[in-house]
């Protein structure tokens, strides 16, 4: 199964392009919003290099849309697309390990 994070823009557009569920061939899609719950919160982190002591800030996104790379933080609403194929890559759910969906996850549409 292929797990896509992306970005409202982005899952929206792909809502657009891909009916939910599963067609004919047994290839199927889903789409879940919510927020992104993994990563490091906004704003920048202190980095600091044991070795020599050195001392910067940086800032670090949660993650990026996998289709343009926008950065995705943490609290951010965002998608989580799901792609299998039935029978050979088969899906399971995995997206409340990257978001928090914005109701239960659905079962799949069939
Ligand atoms: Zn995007």
């Amino acid at each position: 199964m292929k797990r896509d994070i992306l970005c409202v823009e982005c899952g929206e557009r792909s809502k657009s392009m891909f009916p939910e569920g599963v067609d004919q061939n047994g290839e199927g899609i889903k789409h879940v919003l919510g927020r992104m719950r993994l990563g490091q919160p906004p704003g920048p982190l202190l980095i600091l290099n044991m070795a020599t002591g050195e001392r910067r800030e940086e800032i670090k996104p949660t993650c990026v849309c996998d289709n343009c790379n926008v950065a995705v933080m943490i609290g951010d609403r965002c998608y989580a697309r799901s792609m299998w194929i039935e029978g050979r890559v088969p899906y399971y759910e995995w997206e409340e390990e990257y978001i928090e969906p914005d109701s239960t996850v659905p079962p799949l549409p069939s």
